[in-house]
């Protein structure tokens, strides 16, 4: 970083590359530091439940050292295996126990920086402070565009000894939605909490062998001949789902179904017990159809898959993508809405509800759609983005709850930002003055130089 703040060239850190809008894509001329050698685990701290770590470890890896050690942090994002530390600090992952254990920011307790100027700085860690503002938030989330981050520690927990599935299915997403909140009002603290919507329980949900979480998978292995007959029918709506997107969109948008709740709750007996039964009647009272373990137990064997089969999608011409936006449970429901009917017209959109919190919860979109040709299909791809992120803005809903902004969301988050952007942008000017680090992402100035 001396260096590059000498000569003057940019530095854009690279944890493992799996981030989704284009944070370590260069703008221009640069070096491109990959982190991934910084990767040891310094400390594990059993009696205040934290683990130091390098940015580079990837996250599977620290995840199994801790459980060898009897212990879990907690973070399990679907890219877990090809992702580091350091990118999940850098881009305020989530990963799929959020509901429980929190986003990554939540799980940070102290960081150390090198800043543009090749300084090492370090926050200091306690469980709280009211030293000031949160050091370590300036950086988490500020995508190497701040500083790199060199090493965290990290609030872990005990191996929990007991983890409990259970399913409910719903005439629509209200009463879901309903469900999901009352349980988080209720103090109940479910690991994951996922609700399809009535499209993504037909395409995933509905299965009863294979990914739960699978929307596009072509390649589950059916023995019998029903179940081969099944997959066939599957793979026909799907060839017909990618080929003709915008028609389906369209036509979706009239389907009513079941929607499937999935619920896994982790900590000792007693807990995990207490948490399920007052969850169970939440979603009885709120006409919840018991359909027992089996569905959380196969979302939670599936739960890594679906992220890996898009690749799929493109090859047969069209393309996938997802959206993630996060509101206030007085919100969540009519942006759901909204959000659908206005990309219908250009994409077939089905979502789920994950990362649900006492407060709100975050929609996932998924969207596959194409164009007549390679131009066609990139503004077809920003017309999604554009109807989906305005619906988020209008309603005052963040425009990204954990992909980040890299190079692709700087517009919308420049536009969620509003009368903040000056104070963001003279942030920048302040601790990276000549704009070497990462110039061009979050919606800040590009490289100049
Ligand atoms: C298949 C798949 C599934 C995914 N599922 C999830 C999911 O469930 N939850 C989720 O949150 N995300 C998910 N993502 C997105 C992605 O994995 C996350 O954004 C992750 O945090 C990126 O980590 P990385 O190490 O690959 O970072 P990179 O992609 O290498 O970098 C991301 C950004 O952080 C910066 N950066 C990286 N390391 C540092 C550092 N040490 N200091 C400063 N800046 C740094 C980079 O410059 C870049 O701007 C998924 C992606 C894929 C491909």
């Amino acid at each position: 970083m001396k260096l590059a703040n000498e000569k003057k060239f940019p530095v854009i850190a690279y944890g493992a590359g799996s981030g989704v809008c284009g944070g370590t894509l260069p703008t221009s001329r640069g070096v491109v530091l990959d982190l991934k050698k910084l990767d040891k685990i310094y400390e594990v701290n059993d009696k205040s439940l934290t683990v130091t770590a390098g940015p580079g470890i990837v996250g599977q890896h620290l995840e199994q050292e801790l459980n060898r050690r009897g212990y879990t942090m907690g973070h399990f994002p679907s890219s877990i295996y090809c992702s580091t530390l350091g990118g999940y600090l850098a881009a305020r992952s989530a990963g799929q126990l959020s509901a429980r254990y929190g986003k990554i920011e939540d799980m940070a307790m102290g960081i150390r920086v090198v800043l543009a100027s090749g300084e090492v700085v370090e926050t200091l860690c306690a469980p709280r402070s009211a030293a000031g503002p949160n050091w370590a938030q300036l950086f988490i989330g500020s995508e190497g565009t701040f500083g790199i981050i060199t090493r965290a520690v990290m609030r872990i927990y005990p191996y929990p000894e007991s983890r409990l599935f259970h399913a409910f299915t719903f005439n629509g997403v209200h009463d879901a939605l309903e469900s999901m909140r009352e349980i988080m009002r209720a103090g109940v603290m479910p690991a994951a909490v996922r609700l399809y919507d009535e499209l993504d329980t037909i395409l995933i949900g509905g299965k009863k062998e294979g990914s739960v979480e699978d929307p596009i998978n072509f390649d589950e292995p059916d023995e019998s001949p029903v179940k081969q007959a099944l997959h066939k029918l599957k793979e026909g709506i799907q060839d017909v789902l990618v080929s003709i997107p915008k028609a389906t969109g369209r036509a979706a948008e009239f389907i009513k179904g079941k929607c499937l709740l999935v619920l896994t709750f982790e900590g000792t007996p007693a807990m995990t017990a207490a948490e399920l039964k007052t969850s169970i009647d939440i979603c009885k009272k709120n006409n919840g159809e018991d359909a027992g373990e089996e569905p959380g137990r196969r979302w939670w064997n599936n739960r890594y898959n679906v992220s890996y089969n898009q690749s799929k999608v493109f090859y047969q011409g069209s393309f996938v993508d997802t959206i993630e936006v996060a509101t206030t449970w007085d919100k969540v429901e009519q942006l759901y809405h909204d959000v659908r009917r206005a990309v219908s017209k250009h994409a077939f959109i089905m979502a789920h509800f994950s990362h649900a919190y006492t407060h709100g919860c975050c929609v996932y979109f998924s969207i596959v759609s194409r164009g007549r040709n390679e131009d066609d299909a990139i503004k077809t791809h920003k017309a999604v983005w554009d109807a989906a992120l305005g619906e988020c803005l209008k309603a005052g809903a963040t425009v990204t709850h954990h992909h980040g902004v890299g190079l692709f969301k700087g517009e919308y988050l420049l536009k969620e930002l509003g009368g903040l952007t000056d104070v963001f942008f003279k942030m920048k000017k302040a601790i990276d003055p000549a704009n070497i680090l990462n110039p061009g992402k979050l919606g800040l100035p590009d490289w100049e130089g």
